[in-house]
This record gives structure tokens, C-alpha cells and sequence, in this order.
């Protein structure tokens, strides 16, 4: 019964979970620590963005690099080998993702993507947040 990877499954458990995942909870309080406050999942904007900076019309979405096919990493490489439902599927993702970035940028809202995997170089990433939200 169990036909997934170890990989799959766990993307699938954390796409369960949903908000507040583990890589949203880390930018939160690095963006906490550079001082700036926020607002979370406003649902009256395209795609719910994660954090909002309503004073700045900023925007923040943070991906996880499986589901939303991140090419610049090694879960593309995985994902792009797997079998034809997930690939229609995260290719649906990511265009979506793609037009509501469009939809937020004709509203005037500036948008950052954070992926998953800049976590790994903390100080680089709090660098760009800084610059981003500066
Ligand atoms: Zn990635």
C-alpha cells in the first residue's frame, strides 16, 4: 500500500501541516530579530502570502523546494525524475505560484520567495531579508 518514497512521504506529510512549517517558523524569527513586524497569511491576497508588511506593500512567500519546484536544487533533480502525476502536478504549482507573484506585482505589492533550502546559510539569507525589507 505505501507506493511513495521516504521523500514523498514526507513532503506530503509537511504539505499536511501546511502553514506555520517548519522553514516559515525560522524566517519568522530571523525577520523578528531584524526588528520588522508582520502579518501572516492574509487571505484577501493572491496566494495568501506568508508574511505581509502592509506599510511597505511587501510580501514574503516562503517554499518548500519540492512542492513548488524549486530549479535551482536537488529536490528539482528528484522531482523532474519522478513519475508523470507528480510532475503535472508541481508544474501546476509553480505556474500558480508564477501568477500570483503577477497578480500581487499589479497590485503594487513587492514579493520575496524565500526557498527551503537558503536556510541552510543563515547569514546570507538575513542579509538579502534586510535588504528586501530595508
Ligand atoms: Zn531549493
Amino acid at each position: 500500500m505505501d507506493k511513495v518514497t521516504p521523500e514523498i512521504r514526507s513532503a506530503i506529510m509537511s504539505r499536511i501541516r501546511g502553514k506555520n512549517t517548519r522553514p516559515e517558523l525560522i524566517i519568522r524569527s530571523l525577520i523578528h530579530r531584524l526588528g520588522f513586524r508582520f502579518r501572516l497569511h492574509r487571505k484577501d491576497l493572491p496566494g495568501t502570502p506568508d508574511l505581509v508588511f502592509p506599510a511597505k506593500q511587501k510580501v514574503i512567500f516562503v517554499h518548500g523546494c519540492f512542492w513548488h519546484w524549486h530549479q535551482k536544487c536537488d529536490s528539482f533533480r528528484a522531482s523532474k525524475s519522478r513519475v508523470d502525476f507528480w510532475q503535472a502536478k508541481l508544474a501546476r504549482n509553480r505556474r500558480r505560484d508564477a501568477s500570483n507573484k503577477q497578480a500581487l506585482e499589479e497590485l503594487g505589492w513587492e514579493v520575496l520567495t524565500v526557498w527551503e533550502c537558503q536556510l541552510r546559510d543563515t547569514d546570507s539569507l538575513k542579509t538579502q531579508l534586510q535588504q528586501f525589507l530595508d
